[in-house]
C-alpha cells in the first residue's frame, strides 16, 4: 500500500520533472519499500529498446539526490526509481559508487537502460538521448570508453532528507514538522558524512526539496559549511518559503553571498486572506517585506533567478493572474503555477473538492477563464510561466 502510495506520487513527479532550469521542488518522499524496482517500470517494449540500444544519458553519472526517506537516487526518482542505496548509517564513498549505482551506470553504456521508466522519462518518450557516438563532453566520453561506471563526484546535488519546517500547509502536510532526537542526528550524520562530502565537487546544490532551508538546523549547517574555497565550483539553488528569509538572516551567512544561483518562493496567494487558509503557520506581512528585500538581491545581481510559485487550488486560483502581477512587480524572472497533487494529505472527497484541474470539479470552467486570462496577459511579456499547470507557446 505504501509502495503503491509512493508510486502514485512519483507519477506526479515525473511532471514536474520537466526541464532542468524549471527548478521544480524535487519532493522524493519515497517509502523505503519503493527501493524495490516495480516490474512495470523495467519492462520496456521493443520499440524503446531499439531506440536505446546506441544512446547514452548522462544522467546517473552527474546527478546525486538524496530524498526525504534518505533513499539516494541518480535521476529524477519518478523516471529511475531505482535507489542506489540509502544515506542511513553509510558515507558518501559507499554510496557514490555502490553496487547498483554502478550498475545503473553501466545500463547507460551497454544500451540496456535495464532501471529507467521509458513511459515515463521525457529523454526517452521525446526520443531525446544522443548516440553514444555523439557524445561530446570529455568526461562522458572517458565514462564510454572505461566502461566501468565508476565516478569521483556528482555534478548537481539535490537534497530534501529533512522534512522541518516551519509551516503546515495543507497541500504538503498534516501537521508540523520538526527533526528531533535520534531523526535529528542521524540526519546530522548525514550532512557530515554523505551531504557535505559529495557536494564538495559539484556545481548545483538543491535545498530543500521538502521542507524549508532556514528552518531547518540541519540545512543552516550545511551552508555554514559551505563556502567559495572548499566548494570552488557550488552554485546553490534554494526553495524556501521565505517567511524567514530576512536581510538579517540572509547576513549570517556571509560566505554564500556569491554562491547563489536562484531562490524560488513559494507562496500560492496574493492576500492575506487566502495565504492564511492555504499556507498554515506562515506570516504574510512578514513575508512581503521578505519578498522586497529577495527582489532587491536580484536587482543588484547578488542572486541570477528569482521565482514565486502557486500551488493552484479551489481558496487561490481566482488570483492567479494578480500573482503573475506581482511576479512582474517583484522582478521575478519566472512565475511558476503548479497543480494541487495528491500527497495523501486531504481525504479523497475534500482533494477532489479543492483540485479545481480535475475534469469533475464544479469549477473548472471558473478555473480554465481564469488561466486564459494568465496567459493572456503574460503574452504581453514579464516574467515567464512556469510549472505543470500552463503550457505556454
Ligand atoms: S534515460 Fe531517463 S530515466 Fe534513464 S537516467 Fe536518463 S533521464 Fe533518467
Amino acid at each position: 500500500m505504501m509502495v503503491r502510495s509512493a508510486l502514485r506520487r512519483l507519477e506526479v513527479l515525473a511532471r514536474l520533472y520537466a526541464p532542468a532550469w524549471l527548478l521544480v521542488p524535487l519532493i522524493a518522499r519515497l517509502d523505503g519499500n519503493a527501493r524495490r524496482v516495480d516490474a512495470k517500470a523495467t519492462a520496456m517494449r521493443r520499440p524503446e529498446r531499439n531506440y536505446l540500444r546506441d544512446k547514452f544519458c548522462e544522467k546517473p553519472f552527474v546527478d546525486f539526490e538524496v530524498a526525504n526517506s534518505a533513499d539516494v537516487f541518480l535521476c529524477c526518482p519518478g523516471h529511475l526509481p531505482q535507489a542506489v542505496g540509502s544515506a542511513k548509517r553509510t558515507n558518501a564513498e559507499q554510496l557514490l559508487n555502490s553496487e547498483l549505482a554502478v550498475e545503473i551506470r553501466r545500463s547507460m553504456i551497454d544500451g540496456t537502460f535495464t532501471y529507467c521508466d521509458a513511459e515515463r522519462c521525457p529523454a526517452i518518450r521525446e526520443k531525446r538521448l544522443p548516440k553514444r557516438s555523439q557524445v561530446t563532453d570529455p568526461e562522458m566520453r572517458a565514462h564510454i570508453a572505461s566502461a566501468t561506471g565508476i565516478v569521483t563526484a556528482p555534478r548537481h546535488v539535490r537534497l530534501s532528507y529533512d522534512s522541518t519546517c516551519n509551516l503546515y500547509c495543507p497541500s504538503c502536510r498534516k501537521e508540523k514538522i520538526s527533526l528531533k532526537g535520534t531523526a535529528f542526528d542521524e540526519a546530522m550524520r548525514i550532512t557530515d558524512e554523505v551531504a557535505i562530502p559529495v557536494t564538495r565537487n559539484a556545481r548545483t546544490l538543491m535545498m530543500n526539496g521538502y521542507g524549508d532551508v532556514f528552518s531547518s538546523r540541519i540545512c543552516r549547517h550545511m551552508l555554514s559549511a559551505i563556502n567559495p574555497t572548499s566548494f570552488p565550483n557550488l552554485k546553490l539553488i534554494f526553495i524556501t518559503n521565505g517567511v524567514l528569509l530576512t536581510e538579517q538572516e540572509w547576513s549570517k551567512f556571509p560566505d554564500i553571498h556569491g554562491m547563489v544561483q536562484s531562490i524560488r518562493v513559494s507562496i500560492d496567494a496574493t492576500t492575506k486572506e487566502v495565504y492564511d487558509k492555504v499556507r498554515l503557520g506562515g506570516d504574510f506581512q512578514k513575508l512581503c517585506c521578505n519578498l522586497e528585500f529577495m527582489a532587491g538581491l536580484r536587482r543588484d545581481g547578488v542572486i541570477k533567478e528569482f521565482m514565486i510559485s502557486m500551488v493552484v487550488q479551489r481558496d487561490n486560483f481566482r488570483q492567479m493572474r494578480e500573482f503573475w502581477e506581482w511576479g512582474k512587480l517583484l522582478g521575478c524572472d519566472f512565475v511558476i503555477f503548479e497543480r494541487l497533487a495528491d500527497w495523501n494529505t486531504f481525504e479523497p472527497k475534500e482533494f477532489a473538492a479543492r483540485a479545481v484541474h480535475l475534469p469533475q470539479n464544479p469549477m473548472k470552467a471558473d478555473y480554465e477563464a481564469e488561466l486564459s486570462a494568465l496567459v493572456a496577459a503574460a503574452a504581453s511579456g514579464g516574467p515567464t510561466i512556469s510549472g505543470d499547470l500552463v503550457k505556454v507557446g
